[in-house]
């Protein structure tokens, strides 16, 4: 059932001049945050002069639990300007938990994810404002090159997101978690209540109107990368635990190809056993037993596996749909 909610923001959506929420995650970022603070308001700042966000725009930034000095300053910050609201989480609870707080946190009519190490241009804010005004409810930030990157990062990196569109995934190609949300596009994307928070897929999930600004991403402005090669594999499976069940599926297949191989190989032991005197006592009914029961254990694994698929559906209790529009009905 579309709920009336959702109908009153179609009238009042895309409004001409909305009221942005940048939203902002830190997790020991003291380093970067002046100059944050200077991109950010210089690109709002902008916007404003152009009329193209209303005054009631604001910077929200989540401290994930920092053990140095960045919610001392943003604290600061936020008691010296009204348009910052500081958010201070009760501990580490890593990048995508930061930025749900933030988002979850937003009351604007837009809404902009992004790094606090300046590495996806905040610039380019106002070039995803301007599509959200086309018409669309989501803007995916799209890095055009990866020239940044060491080759390893760019070869694993673009290699997953092939992985995961194998999978059945559908993830935006060098889409991270720089993107704008609609008000619409948010509340729908808060309907889906997972614990395991993997955002770039459960926004592909909500859907909607969408469209992409391409950028350069550059090197970070200081501080060092808090995904080291650790917390990055396991966002990667993350990832992958999360939005496929590809894998168990993986299990069935091989249970019945082993099965099939299994039954050739039966044959074949029972020919040698019975027409030939070149088996070894014992040999074969050592053998039969093996094999039938490696199979039949493969199979039975990858049955329990399409019933637990079932279940991980279930229990993610996702949404079954969202309404865009609705004319006609007032
Ligand atoms: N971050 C966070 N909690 C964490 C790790 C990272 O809030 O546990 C924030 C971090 O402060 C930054 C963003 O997430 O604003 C992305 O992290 P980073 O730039 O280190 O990742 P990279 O760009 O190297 O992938
Ligand atoms: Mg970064």
């Amino acid at each position: 059932m579309p709920n009336s909610d959702q109908v009153n923001n179609a009238s009042a959506e895309h409004n001409v001049r909305p009221s942005l929420a940048i939203v902002v995650p830190c997790y020991n970022e003291q380093e970067v945050l002046p100059e944050a603070f200077l991109a950010l308001e210089k690109v709002m700042a902008s916007m404003l002069a152009a009329n193209k966000i209303s005054t009631a725009s604001r910077l929200y930034f989540v401290d994930d639990g920092s053990q140095d000095k960045t919610w001392n300053i943003l604290q600061d910050k936020a008691e010296a300007d009204t348009q910052v609201v500081a958010i201070k989480l009760s501990r580490n609870k890593g990048h995508q938990n930061a930025l749900y707080a933030g988002l979850c946190a937003a009351t604007e009519d837009i809404v902009v994810s992004i790094d606090a190490d300046l590495q996806d241009g905040p610039e380019n804010i106002e070039a995803m404002v301007d599509e959200y005004a086309k018409g669309h409810d989501v803007v995916y930030g799209v890095r055009s090159e990866r020239k940044t990157d060491t080759f390893f990062k760019r070869f694993t990196a673009e290699g997953y997101y092939h992985l995961m569109r194998k999978m059945g995934v559908d993830l935006v190609f060098n889409h991270a978690d720089f993107r704008l949300m609609s008000r619409k596009a948010l509340d729908a994307f808060k309907e889906y209540p997972e614990a395991n928070l993997f955002l770039r897929g459960i926004v592909r999930e909500v859907g909607f109107s969408s469209s992409t600004v391409e950028y350069e991403r550059q090197e970070r402005f200081a501080g060092e990368s808090k995904y080291p090669l650790r917390k990055m594999l396991s966002f990667a499976w993350e990832g992958v635990s999360s939005f496929s069940t590809v894998p168990l599926r993986a299990i069935t297949v091989m249970g019945f190809v082993a099965g099939l191989l299994s039954l050739a190989m039966i044959f074949w032991v029972l020919g040698v056993r019975v027409f030939t005197d070149s088996a070894i006592p014992g040999w074969a009914s050592v053998l039969l037993p093996l094999l039938f029961i490696g199979s039949v254990q493969l199979m039975c694994l990858g049955i329990l596996g399409e019933y637990m698929a079932k279940i991980y559906a279930e229990v993610k209790r996702r949404p079954k749909y969202h309404v865009d529009k609705v004319r006609g009905d007032d």
